[in-house]
């Protein structure tokens, strides 16, 4: 298994893929939180896939969505598509 000693190690597309929902719910440890970070400073492809899965879970609900009814829900996503994806920080 992985053996990792320090930040050095550099998280792959793959594992990042695989650690996403746990970076939007906040739940990486401090270890894999800062791996995952420092790969998508570089890599471009993370980022937006990134991004695509902020959307997706905010549209479909899956994490830490609100209870909403539907219209509450129209009303928001019409809100999301009129906004440019900004970092949360
Ligand atoms: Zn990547």
């Amino acid at each position: 298994m992985d053996d990792y000693t320090g930040l050095e190690d550099e998280l792959r597309c793959q594992e990042l893929v695989e650690l996403v929902t746990l970076y939007l719910e906040r739940e990486l440890g401090e270890r894999d939180h800062m791996r995952f970070e420092s790969h998508l400073a570089e890599c471009e492809h993370c980022r937006i896939y990134l991004d695509q899965m902020r959307r997706t879970i905010w549209l479909t609900g899956q994490i830490r969505a609100p209870q909403l009814c539907l219209e509450e829900r129209a009303q928001l996503l019409a809100l999301f598509g009129g906004l440019a994806a900004r970092p949360e920080r």
